[in-house]
């Protein structure tokens, strides 16, 4: 007899479990997914796209019903789990109805932090983590919208360029002196705000917002030196939070995110946990690739084979506001360690790699990304690059024919 497993939360991490599960141990499992957002899991990556109005809404569809369907997993859509209670091995679900599991994954996610400004609760400030805000944002985006974004990170961008090609007027206000800082060193920074900026999005850098304006509804954003930014809408993309109530409550071993071995189990028996709300030797990913390793690492241990999570490399390979932007590893650059520099700004192209022992121990590229996957497969595989050290920087095709023992392995896709 199948063994009952429930899934909580139907976004990335969960499909893709099951979709690895399902094909390494099929049947052994009957698997329930019980998901708050009224639809199956969906694209998030795909949200910006959507806010671009590049694609339509289907498009987010992850897998069609028929493939739910075809592997026997139970969808419940629209309902909140409430509890665990991991010692009688249920857990509950708003409205009362409680379920049993033999083994329980807790794929929760994120959700967007909420600055605690005043004024934050008008109408028309607002968050961008699911396809309900989109749908929100496009309604009110016309010619007419004056928005702010507060957070100059990925996803502040993102909200930034939708906005914008939806005809509103858009403002970034970012906290520190750079945009994007986890993921850009400052001369791949300042390019990027130069290419918001002739799409005609103003960015505000070192601008602590301090209060959102307006009586009935948003009227402003006023920023620790007196400005006011005049907006209609406020955007709040100032970061994440992994979504943990559920396993503090159960008394789960919780930091920032739910704390997961290298099994991605928790610290209580057979319940488990990947993706945005788990952290792994004290590291919450915010990312999908993440995820998806995690993800995969779970069908093993599900599927009775040996598997362990040695954590992800950090990184990031998108466009922002329709600019590549890739950065891996050891960006910054510690101590010891040496850049190679290719600098183009007036065609909005860089490219730092930053060296390290002869390998690549960092990349940033802004611009063309085309040789990320490339660089990022040298810095995972360490492989020495003292044959084709000279063209590093122009990219694979300036290293044509580097010693096969520096070769490095096909690169996946990230
Ligand atoms: C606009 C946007 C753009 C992004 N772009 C990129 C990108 O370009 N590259 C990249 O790598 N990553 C990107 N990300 C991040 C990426 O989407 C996440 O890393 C990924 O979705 C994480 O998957 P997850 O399954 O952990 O969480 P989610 O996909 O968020 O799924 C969690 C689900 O659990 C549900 N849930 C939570 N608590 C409960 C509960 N108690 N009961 C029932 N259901 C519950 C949530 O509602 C949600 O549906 C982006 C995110 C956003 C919002």
């Amino acid at each position: 007899m199948s063994e009952p497993l429930i899934i909580v939360g139907n976004g990335m991490a969960a499909t893709r479990l099951v979709d690895e599960l399902t094909s390494r141990a099929p049947g052994r499992y009957a698997i329930t997914v019980v998901g708050e957002e009224p639809s199956t899991a969906y694209n998030r990556v795909l949200l910006s796209s959507l806010l671009a109005r590049e694609i339509e809404d289907g498009d987010l569809e992850l897998k069609p019903q028929s493939w739910w369907d075809e592997r026997r997993v139970s969808i419940v859509s629209g309902r909140q789990a409430t509890a665990i209670e991991p010692k009688r091995k249920v857990i509950r679900l708003r409205g009362g109805t409680q379920l049993s599991y033999a083994k329980l994954v807790l794929a929760t996610g994120s959700e967007p932090i909420r600055l605690p400004l005043p004024g934050a609760d008008l109408p028309g400030v607002q968050t961008f983590r699911t396809r309900t805000d989109v749908s929100v944002m496009l309604q009110r985006a016309t010619g007419k919208l004056r928005a702010a974004v507060i957070g100059g990170g990925l996803l502040g961008l993102e909200a930034a360029y939708g906005l914008k090609k939806a005809g509103a007027e858009v403002t970034v206000v970012h906290l520190m002196d750079r945009l994007m800082e986890r993921q850009l060193d400052a001369p791949a920074a300042a390019m990027l705000k130069s290419a918001l900026e002739a799409l005609g999005i103003n960015v505000l850098l070192n601008a602590e917002s301090v209060a959102v304006q307006g009586r009935r509804k948003v009227g402003g954003l006023r920023l620790a030196d007196g400005r006011v930014v005049d907006c209609d809408l406020v955007i709040m993309a100032a970061g994440i939070r992994p979504r943990a109530g559920l396993a503090r409550l159960a008394d789960l071993t919780v930091n920032r995110g739910i704390v997961v071995d290298d099994q991605m189990q928790t610290s209580a028996a057979d319940v488990y946990a990947i993706g945005e709300c788990a952290e792994h030797q004290g590291i919450c990913y915010g990312l999908v690739e993440p995820a998806y390793e995690q993800a995969a690492v779970l069908a093993d241990h599900l599927a009775g084979e040996e598997a362990s999570y040695a954590g992800s490399l950090l990184a990031t390979n998108l466009k922002v506001s329709g600019v590549g932007v890739f950065s891996a590893g050891d960006f910054m650059g510690a101590d010891g360690t040496e850049p190679i520099v290719l600098s183009d700004p007036e065609h909005g192209v860089y490219r730092k790699l930053v060296v390290a022992d002869g390998r690549v121990a960092g990349a940033v590229l802004l611009g063309d990304t085309g040789d990320a996957l490339w660089y990022l497969d040298l810095i995972r595989s360490r492989a020495s690059i003292a044959a084709m050290r000279e063209g590093l920087v122009f990219g694979r095709a300036f290293c044509a024919e580097p010693d096969p023992a520096c070769e490095p392995r096909q690169a996946e896709a990230a």
